[in-house]
Order: structure tokens, then C-alpha cells, then sequence
């Protein structure tokens, strides 16, 4: 039944009062962390906002069109996956063995259907390979060489290692490689920084999708897996809402982010606005849980909390202005 409250925030189409447009919007992030405002050249931070922007116009365009969340969220990530600023796909950190292991995860929550992918190396793109785990396979969730080679069987792209070489991740390696530090993106003197890249949204079918990528944490070793792959923690999208996290794995995981932020929204009534203040502000600080998250519900409605000093983030709302910040 046509229900006026659910359509008069939204712009009707542009040819047509009979066929307005219905809510949709799109939330990406290129991690969080501590990222100050003194250590922040105007040059860098254009580059950013520029490589967020370009992100999601991409995913928003799909979703304007009618297209799927999960296009708009895949679509969204692979451009993150290649620009070079994040820790994902291309810009993916180094592992304690000087490779890049790769973790993704992709979740539709109307049907719902979910894909993910840990410890894979050499694939250009991971948000797909989960895609195609989730779509073309019997299973949730592939690892290392297995992934890589239900990934050749499939016909994905590979790049050869120099594709993944950046000399400032090199020499963040360099400097705990052969020891037991783990170190997180970016991390110097003291300072924490996440950049795992990640998309949700909710198209006009009133569909929701989560995805999101990582090379995890410089130095990782015996297999390491954080949050970002696992479905329910780092990713996650049901009927009502769509999370993708960043931030420091192993809480993220205990605290079960995404799944939880879901029951609070089910049981307890609470809104999107809550449900994530409450695990963000409350639960993870208490769990010395440092990160943030995107997200979005099934009216459209974003919400993007973050308890460290920044997060890179974008989201646009139906056809209103898109909003790209780092800072609080
Ligand atoms: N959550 C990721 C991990 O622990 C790191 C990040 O968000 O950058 O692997």
C-alpha cells in the first residue's frame, strides 16, 4: 500500500509524480583511527575526500538508478580496493611473510545471502571473490589456497605481488618484521590507525547489503583473521540494517559488532542511532575496542559513530548532498 511517510523526505523522479523515487542511500568508510587533524596536510586530505568521493558517486549512481544495494556496495568497494590511500586490495599492508593476505566479506540481508573470503593472496580484487563465494558457490566462506583456487576456477583476476608494493607499507614492515609486533595501518609513535574499506546500503527495493575489505594488520602471523571477513562481526545485513566496522579485529569480534547492533535494534527496540551509539560508545570502549562503523537501516537512515579521533567516511542520503568527512 502506498504509505506518503515512507517517500516525502525523497525527491520524486525526475520525470514523473507518479513514481517517486523510493529511499535509498549509501554509507562507505576507508577506516578509522588516530588520524589528527595537526598531522593532516589540505593536499592529503583533498586526496582522500577525493578517492572517498569517487567511491561514492559510483555506488550512488547504481542506487539512483534503481540498481541493487549489492551492486552499489560491490561497486563501491572495488574502487576503494584500488586506490592505493587504503588498506585493502592494492593498498593492502604487509603480513609478517612479506605477502599480502586478503580478507573480505559480502552480505544481502533481504534473502538473505552472504559471501566471504581470509588469508587469500594475489587477488586484485577480494570484494569479488566474496561476491562470487556468496553467489557461485554452496559455501559462506573460503580460505587461503582454497579461495585462490575456487578464484582461478572462476576466472578472477590475479596480480602478480609488485601490483600490492608501496614503499611507505614496506617500511612500516621493515620496521617490526622478524619480531612479534603487530602493528595496525599507518600506525607511528603510539598511534593507532585502521584503513580497511567498506560500503552498506539500502536500494529502492528496500534491500539491504554490507560489504568489506582489509590486508588486516601489518606484521599479521600464524594466520591471523580479524573482524572484517567475519559475517555478524565486522560485516553484516538483514531486513533491518546494514553494518561494516573498522578498527581493532579482536575486540570487534568478541563484541560481535554487526549481529549485535541488529538484536539491540530487534529486541530492544532501539533505532539505528542507538543500537550503534550503544556498541560503539559503550560496549567496545569498555572492551578497549577502538574503531568505528557505517551503517544503515531499512528507511534509509545512516549512522556513522567512530570512538577514535577520526574516521574517513562518506554518505549520501537519496538525492540530498553527499557528506565526506575525517574528522569529528
Ligand atoms: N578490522 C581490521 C582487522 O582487524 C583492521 C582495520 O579495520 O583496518 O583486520
Amino acid at each position: 500500500m502506498f504509505d506518503i511517510n515512507r517517500f516525502e523526505a525523497f525527491p520524486l523522479s525526475q520525470n514523473s509524480y507518479l513514481c517517486p523515487m523510493k529511499p535509498f542511500s549509501l554509507a562507505i568508510h576507508g577506516g578509522a583511527g588516530t588520524i589528527l587533524r595537526s598531522r593532516m596536510t589540505p593536499e592529503k586530505e583533498a586526496i582522500y575526500k577525493a578517492g572517498l568521493s569517487e567511491a561514492l558517486t559510483a555506488g550512488h549512481r547504481i542506487l539512483a538508478a534503481n540498481g541493487s544495494a549489492l551492486e552499489a556496495v560491490t561497486t563501491a568497494v572495488v574502487l576503494l580496493e584500488n586506490n592505493p590511500l587504503f588498506n585493502a586490495g592494492k593498498g593492502a599492508v604487509y603480513a609478517g611473510d612479506g605477502t599480502h593476505l586478503l580478507d573480505a566479506a559480502i552480505m544481502e540481508g533481504h534473502h538473505p545471502m552472504a559471501g566471504a573470503i581470509a588469508g587469500v593472496r594475489g587477488i586484485k580484487n577480494p570484494i569479488l571473490l566474496a561476491r562470487k563465494v556468496m553467489e557461485d558457490s554452496a559455501y559462506v566462506m573460503m580460505i587461503g589456497q582454497g579461495a585462490e583456487e575456487f578464484a582461478r576456477l572462476k576466472g578472477l583476476d590475479f596480480a602478480p605481488q609488485t601490483y600490492f608494493h608501496d614503499a611507505l607499507r614496506y617500511e612500516q614492515w621493515l620496521r617490526v618484521k622478524d619480531t612479534p609486533i603487530t602493528q595496525l595501518d599507518h600506525a607511528d609513535k603510539g598511534e593507532k590507525n585502521f584503513s580497511t574499506v567498506g560500503a552498506v546500503a539500502l536500494d529502492q527495493q528496500g534491500h539491504l547489503a554490507a560489504a568489506s575489505s582489509t590486508g588486516g594488520m601489518t606484521n599479521k602471523r600464524f594466520g591471523r583473521v580479524g573482524d572484517t571477513p567475519l559475517i555478524g562481526a565486522g560485516t553484516y545485513a538483514n531486513r533491518l540494517c546494514a553494518v561494516a566496522c573498522t578498527g581493532h579485529g579482536e575486540p570487534f569480534i568478541k563484541a560481535v559488532v554487526g549481529h549485535d547492533i541488529a538484536a539491540r535494534m530487534q529486541y530492544k527496540g532501539l533505532s539505528l542511532a542507538e543500537a550503534t551509539d550503544e556498541v560503539v560508545h559503550q560496549k567496545l570502549v569498555d572492551m578497549k575496542g577502538l574503531g568505528g562503523l557505517i551503517s544503515v537501516d531499512a528507511k534509509g537512515r545512516v549512522a556513522m559513530p567512530f570512538n577514535c579521533e577520526g574516521m574517513y567516511r562518506a554518505a549520501q542520503i537519496g538525492m540530498q548532498e553527499a557528506e565526506v568527512e575525517i574528522f569529528r
